[in-house]
């Protein structure tokens, strides 16, 4: 009996080993109940008129061997600002505990989603019954990811988890050079990665769990005259590994894509043929073989101060007879600024680092950062690293030194649409890599600058 026993254990699959993690998953519906107004295009002109996908808001909570334990939570939408992910983690840190490195929040940047309260803000001029439906939407959004992440938190299980990286080549970068200046285009020869992270949760008895994903680019196949909500490529990328896989959740993950868009565009077929292309990495991963990973989980955050180049209060005067109406808007908020003298010359902006002791270690930033992060994180910190964008904090894009330099959409005229004072200063790269430093060594990875 006791050979027989010794047997039946030695047969059991090196990967399938228990390394003393435990994994939880859950899911919540966030599709809007009935017709909102949806962000990302100021060429729209009502609310939407249907729903052609769910959207979702899901959960993978991971826990090491000494129960130090992390939250990724992933959403179909736009971008979460401050306002709504802060007061989630700080219930999450109330609730269970959790400190807030050990809490991420990510969004998929669809342009086929609600418009979410704080982010975007100056976009459109709603009227206030347009503007309700998006307040009551907001108030239900942070009730939902708190209840989301806890039910992750309460679905624990042994696991194993073990980590790969596949391909997809449809991201491009979008940063076009005309003889008039950079325009949102297609640019061959701008830099991409394609490169797609994948992590793959199994039960203790091989099932699969969960597929997290992770890509670089813009959620926008789906163009400013889609008025049906989904999640675009990334939903379809989700919603094709789930049905390959019954019983699993896939989560989404968006990288560095501030600079990235799909190409080609501007059809629905295009936004299904884009999600079966990442579904389809993302099945090459899993059948090859892939990397264990292992705790101790190690965490770090921290908001670091980003400058705005300087601007004064004439900057903004002018602007009031500018012929776009948000610019417009955004004169008349930075005025008031002036006024009240609170003038914003800095933001608060997050960093995370989140390490597996064996395994890949994830850097979440927030806003839309462009690919030159990613390319340059993963040059200075070799191993596997995941470099998320938009993440805790949605609140502008964030322009590499020569995005800045060149200018175009994602240094200068995306800040209007933010609400923010204008471009960010020379340093804000230097000042995100200081802060990437600082939350790197915290967790224990070196660079190798
Ligand atoms: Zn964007």
């Amino acid at each position: 009996m006791r050979v027989l026993l010794a047997i039946a254990l030695a047969v059991v699959p090196l990967a399938a080993a228990p390394r003393g993690l435990r994994a939880g998953v859950a899911r919540v519906d966030i599709t809007p109940d009935g017709p909102i107004w949806m962000s990302g295009y100021g060429a729209r002109t009502h609310a939407s008129t249907g729903i052609l996908q769910r959207l979702w808001a899901k959960a993978l909570a991971i826990e090491d061997a000494k129960g130090g334990r992390v939250v990724i939570v992933t959403t179909d939408l736009i971008g979460l600002p401050r306002i709504i992910s802060d007061p989630v983690a700080a219930r999450l840190s109330q609730e269970k505990g959790l400190e807030r490195s050990r809490i991420l929040f990510n969004s998929s940047h669809t342009h086929t989603g609600p418009l979410i309260a704080g982010n975007l803000f100056t976009l459109f001029e709603l009227s206030q019954a347009d503007r309700a439906p998006v307040d009551q939407y907001a108030r239900q959004l942070a009730d939902k990811l708190v209840q989301v992440a806890e039910a992750a938190l309460g679905d624990l299980q042994p696991v194993s988890i073990d980590y790969g990286a596949g391909e997809a080549g449809f991201a491009m970068n979008r940063r076009q050079f005309t003889p008039k200046g950079v325009i949102i285009g297609v640019n061959p020869q701008g830099p991409t990665d394609h490169s797609a992270p994948v992590m793959r949760v199994r039960t203790a008895d091989g099932k699969l769990k969960a597929v997290l994903v992770a890509y670089a680019c813009h959620n926008t196949t789906l163009t400013a005259e889609f008025y049906q909500i989904s999640g675009d490529y990334a939903g379809f990328a989700q919603a094709a590994i789930e049905k390959q896989h019954p019983g699993a959740t896939a989560l989404f993950v968006m990288l560095c894509g501030g600079d990235q868009n799909p190409e080609p565009r501007s059809a629905l077929a295009l936004a299904e043929q884009h999600g079966a292309a990442l579904a389809k990495a993302v099945e090459g991963v899993l059948s090859s073989s892939m990397a264990p990973v292992a705790g101790p989980l190690r965490t770090a955050f921290e908001n670091t101060e980003l400058a705005f180049a300087p601007h004064t209060r004439e900057d903004f005067e002018k602007q009031l007879s500018s012929k776009i109406p948000a610019e417009v808007r955004r004169a008349k908020l930075m005025l008031k600024t002036y006024d009240d003298r609170q003038a914003i010359r800095t933001t608060p902006y997050p960093v995370q680092a989140i390490r597996f002791n064996q395994g890949p270690t994830i850097l979440a930033l927030g806003g839309e950062v462009v690919v030159d992060y990613q390319l340059r994180a993963k040059r200075e910190y070799p191993g596997p690293l995941i470099v998320a964008g938009y993440s805790n904090d949605v609140l502008s894009y964030i322009p590499s030194r020569r995005v800045l330099k060149e200018g175009g959409y994602e240094a200068v005229d995306s800040m209007i649409y933010y609400g923010k004072p204008g471009p960010y200063a020379d340093d804000v790269e230097d000042r995100i890599f200081a802060s990437i430093g600082r939350v790197m060594k915290r967790v224990g990875v070196k660079g190798v600058r």
